[in-house]
């Protein structure tokens, strides 16, 4: 890994022939310190966004201590980083052995659940633990989210009472958690969920110790530009003071794609140019698995070592390296008119869930990964200023 000062400086350098992968670290600091100012609770990164090493040296750096992990090879990964980090198993479905290891070997107390079944399964595989930190996952509407998480977790309202009511017998600590679902572009999907926590309180008279708000807060993509994030803090400050108890539980929060989306880009080389969709190098396959079915369009930058770009910009789809009709982003993503075979093509907002779904499919791999100090083509926190006071004591 080397260390550049621009994304031109790079390409003219490298003339890479296979994609590279840049971090940008100060970015991830950004983010970092705008949860930790602006969020009214702990703030746990949640692995799976982006795991490699240097990102989440970062995050600890940053001054994060939790994280949100799903697996056994995570838990391993941030042990061996920073033994100290303090770890959460938030995956609602996990084999048995996971969670005996979790546990046994990794000291984890805290675990997600939404079943009766799942609870079973905890307490046989901690031998009936009795220290154990238990979150409730109950199911909300993800209708304003770009990736919908709610048809696979979540227990439904009617299951959740009795649940909760069993998760209490059998824990030390009791948290109910919910997530609106990745790339969350309205604020009203948090306070929708606090306020179905509010019922739950109501109704089975149990106040949770921890609230656990999820992830899911947005990045900036060019065809999708949410509110302000303070707004959505803002957001769920005035929700959870309209809980009206006496004693606020601790309140968390799990981002991912938040904290690291920014701080990531793919470089690409450009194989083939017909009409208007390029044959790059990188694809679904590679770090592109967003701008497939998923359909993300992603902010995109055509580089070159000094030949003049055409002012008009003109929408282009992509094809990847791989011989699958399905590596196919369809973009429009918006590149000079002269672009063609041989030029090399910037697309941002890689830093979460990009470097993570790297496949060998076909026998294309790259692990080419550069640091640069450069800005992103697109940010979320630049313009902002405002920090909130608390308004939850
Ligand atoms: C993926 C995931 C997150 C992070 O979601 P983002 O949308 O990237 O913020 C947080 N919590 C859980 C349980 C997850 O599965």
């Amino acid at each position: 890994m080397r260390k550049f000062n621009s994304v031109n400086e790079l390409v003219n350098f490298l003339k890479p022939e296979s994609p590279v992968y840049c971090i940008r670290p100060e970015e991830i600091r950004k983010s970092i310190k705008f949860f930790r100012n602006n969020f009214p609770g702990k703030i746990l990164y949640a692995v799976k966004t982006n795991p490699h090493e240097k990102v989440i040296k970062q995050i600890i750096s940053s001054g994060i201590k939790e994280f949100d992990v799903a697996s056994i090879n995570e838990i391993k990964l941030i042990k061996k980083i920073n033994p100290k980090s303090k770890l959460h198993f938030m995956h609602t479905v996990k084999c048995k052995r996971s969670i005996s290891s979790a546990y046994f070997n990794y000291g984890i107390k805290s675990f997600s659940l939404d079943t009766k079944d799942e609870l079973r399964k905890i307490l046989y595989a901690t031998n009936q633990a009795k220290d154990l930190e238990l979150y409730v996952r109950i199911a909300i509407s993800n209708e304003h989210a770009e990736i919908d998480l709610s048809r696979k977790f979540g227990a439904l309202p009617s299951e959740a009472l009795g649940l909760v009511r069993l998760c209490k017998e059998h824990s030390r600590k009791l948290g109910i958690s919910f997530h609106v679902g990745s790339q969350c572009m309205h604020k009203i999907s948090y306070s929708k969920g606090i306020r179905e926590i509010g019922n739950i309180i109501k109704k089975t008279k149990i106040v949770p110790d921890t609230i656990n708000v999820g992830g899911g807060f947005p990045s900036i993509y060019p065809d999708l530009n949410p509110e302000p994030l303070i707004n959505y803090i803002i957001e769920i400050k005035k929700e959870l003071e309209n809980l009206k108890l006496t004693k606020l539980p601790e309140i968390i929060c799990e981002p991912g794609r938040a904290i690291v989306a920014e701080s990531g880009s793919t470089i690409v080389k450009v194989n083939l140019r017909k009409k208007n969709t390029l044959y790059i190098n990188d694809g679904t396959y590679g770090s592109m698995f967003d701008a497939g079915v998923p359909n993300f369009i992603l902010p995109s930058k055509m580089i070159t070592d000094g030949r003049v770009q055409s002012k008009k910009l003109t929408p282009f789809s992509f094809f990847g390296p791989t011989c699958d009709g399905l590596d196919y982003m369809k973009g429009p993503f918006l590149l000079p008119n002269n672009i063609r075979e041989g030029d090399y093509i910037e697309l941002g907002q890689l830093g979460a869930y990009g470097l993570t779904f790297r496949t060998n499919f076909n026998g294309f791999y790259s692990n080419t990964i550069h640091e640069l100090s450069d800005k992103p083509i697109m940010s979320l926190y630049d313009d902002i200023k405002v920090k909130v006071g608390s308004l939850v004591a």
